[in-house]
């Protein structure tokens, strides 16, 4: 709480009371400390790659390495890296874009959209022996949207799905009608979430298990991207999930029948 004193002065000049204005800046002091630990996270998510590039690149020039399997191994972690901040710095654009501004939602055709992005993610999931099952109600009611951002929530939610499930899962992708209300939910038979992790998963940077994420060319921002859009959308992204067994995304959209 800050406190600010007001004098009220009389006739003369002189101090015969005052006012006191006493202002709440909880949330002030919570939205700087957000900005503050955003500024450091995403310094250090970009000094990351930047340091290793920096080590290879050094040892490349300094030490004659002639040999050029080890030369062929660095340029190749140099380029990996080079790709990682360039996928980090286009998601970051893309949630700030999304942060300030307000889209107009329309009415469009849900089902169209995802069967697109299915389309887009189906071999990722073939090439790990996923079964991927699509199930759509019938004669489902066009939806208010917006489509390029309903695109990026599916693609990362699937892609999501698809990277945390090993080797032989299953993905099961449904959406359905209640009420005035289309949901989708994402189901795969993946290593689950920890309930203490469930919460956090949708902040930015937040990885249940950095190392992991990283080498399957995570960033931490893809939940954070979906939950600010569904919120747009007037809507929550939730999740169900038990480690060891799986998780499950879901979130509501409103039918414009
Ligand atoms: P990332 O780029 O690391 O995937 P996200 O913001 O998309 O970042 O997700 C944040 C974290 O939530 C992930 O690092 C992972 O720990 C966890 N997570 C997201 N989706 C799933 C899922 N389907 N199964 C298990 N863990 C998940």
């Amino acid at each position: 709480i800050q406190a600010t004193f007001i004098p009220l002065l009389d006739d003369e000049k002189k101090v015969n009371g005052g006012l006191i204005v006493l202002t709440d800046i909880t949330e002030l002091r919570k939205l700087e400390t957000v900005r503050n630990d955003f500024v450091a996270n995403v310094s250090h998510e970009l000094r990351t790659p930047l340091t290793s590039m920096v080590g290879y690149l050094d040892t490349l020039l300094e030490s004659n390495i002639q040999d050029p399997e080890t030369r062929d191994r660095f340029l190749k972690i140099i380029k990996e890296e080079t790709d990682r901040l360039s996928i980090l710095i286009k998601d970051l654009l893309n949630l700030s874009k999304i942060e300030s501004k307000s889209f107009d939602l329309k009415v469009d055709n849900f089902e169209e959209i995802l069967n697109k992005v299915v389309n887009l993610l189906k071999k990722n999931a073939e090439d790990k022996d996923i079964k991927l099952k699509v199930e759509i109600a019938d004669e489902l009611p066009p939806v208010y949207m917006v489509r390029e951002q309903i695109k990026q929530v599916l693609i990362n939610l699937i892609d999501n799905a698809i990277k945390y499930t090993p080797e032989g899962g299953k993905i099961k992708i449904n959406v359905e009608e209640e009420g005035d209300k289309v949901y989708f939910s994402v189901k795969d038979s993946g290593m689950g979430i920890p309930k203490a992790d469930q919460e956090r998963i949708f902040e930015r940077f937040y990885r249940v298990d950095k190392a992991r994420s990283r080498s399957l060319g995570g960033t931490g921002i893809g939940l954070s991207i979906v939950r600010n859009i569904i919120k747009q959308h007037g809507s929550n992204i939730q999740v169900k999930s038990r480690e060891g067994v799986g998780s499950e995304f879901f979130f509501y959209l409103k039918s414009a029948k």
